[in-house]
């Protein structure tokens, strides 16, 4: 099929099965083109509530999947792209946070959404790189164990009121990859842009960066600033966007690295294919999805 009859398909399925498309903004360009809401996790499962359909094709990356799941379990939630997934959300599974628990018995555990259902299920609550340092900062003073990021738990810690927050050891393939050197050859390059980071990339980034946000953050701060130029720390999706939403401005990828392969593996078929056939539809017990709605629904109350 040609990319417009591909296109013409997913709509008329679309209206046949009741479905809506989600795309997370580091979706390739084609796919954000048919999406109905694009969005980061945290937005697109906040939405994957408001919706009227019953059916959610994710186009993301399996956690994100799993928890527009947890917050809609009477949803129907797709995964076009079955082995799309999160290297730093493997890199902590159930048996190795008891482990990291059992070090700190009295810690609580705060877990960015980029983890497992399984993993949500044993944690005290979630948090996003938008909200961590509230979330953290709402736990009082007991060691607060925060899972799986290094990064993003060293920045917290770094800004928390806790003294007392011990980060795990995983990290994002995608950000971890960006050194200092890298933010400073595209500061010399481009020396009247500001750079805007994630707080996934490494202290040594952050150390550069003008402002430290969340994807959606980074993206509304480039937006309405009054600057004209800007380099980004963060996957190479936003600056693509970005260039869409505010053609008039200059965008820069901070390092050529910043390319996440999972989040790059779905395409215009596999929607299509999603749809057409219901895959891959995501299936969590209800152990699982109550305790891990627990952990979601503790963070999305301290937000209101
Ligand atoms: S960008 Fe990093 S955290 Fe996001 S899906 Fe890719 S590897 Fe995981």
């Amino acid at each position: 099929m040609d990319k417009h009859t591909l296109i013409e398909e997913i709509k008329r399925l679309k209206k046949e099965k009741d479905a809506v498309i989600f795309a997370h903004h580091y979706q390739v360009e084609e796919v954000k083109e048919v999406a109905d809401i694009i969005g980061d996790s945290l937005e697109l499962s906040r939405k994957a509530t408001e919706v009227q359909e019953q059916t959610i094709v994710l186009s993301g990356v399996y956690f994100m999947a799993e928890s527009v799941k947890i917050l809609s379990p009477e949803k129907k939630v797709l995964l076009p792209v079955k082995d799309a997934g999160c290297p730093m959300a493997d890199m902590i599974d159930e048996e190795k946070l008891e482990g990291f628990k059992a070090d700190y018995p009295t810690g609580k555990v705060v877990c960015y959404v980029n983890t497992s259902a399984e993993v949500k299920a044993k944690s005290d609550i979630c948090c996003t790189s938008s909200n961590a340092l509230k979330v953290v900062d709402s736990m009082g003073e007991v060691p607060v164990l925060f899972i799986p990021d290094q990064n993003l738990g060293n920045y917290v810690k770094k800004h928390s009121k806790n003294p007392n927050v011990i980060p795990y050891s995983g990290y994002c393939i995608t950000h971890h990859r960006a050194r200092k050197e890298d933010a400073l050859q595209a500061k010399a390059k481009h020396p009247e842009a500001l750079v805007l980071a994630h707080p996934e990339c490494r202290k040594e980034v952050l150390e550069e960066a003008h402002f430290i946000g969340s994807t959606t953050e980074i993206m509304n701060y480039a937006v309405n600033s009054e600057k004209q130029s800007f380099i980004i720390g963060t996957e190479m999706g936003v600056v693509e966007t970005l260039k869409k939403e505010a053609p008039e401005k200059n965008f820069f990828l901070l390092a050529p690295s910043f390319i996440c392969s999972n989040m790059k593996k779905t395409r215009l078929e596999d929607i299509y294919r999603a749809l057409k056939e219901d895959k891959h539809e995501i299936h969590l017990d209800d152990k699982t999805l109550q305790a891990a709605n627990s952990a979601l629904s503790n963070m999305l109350v301290l937000l209101k």
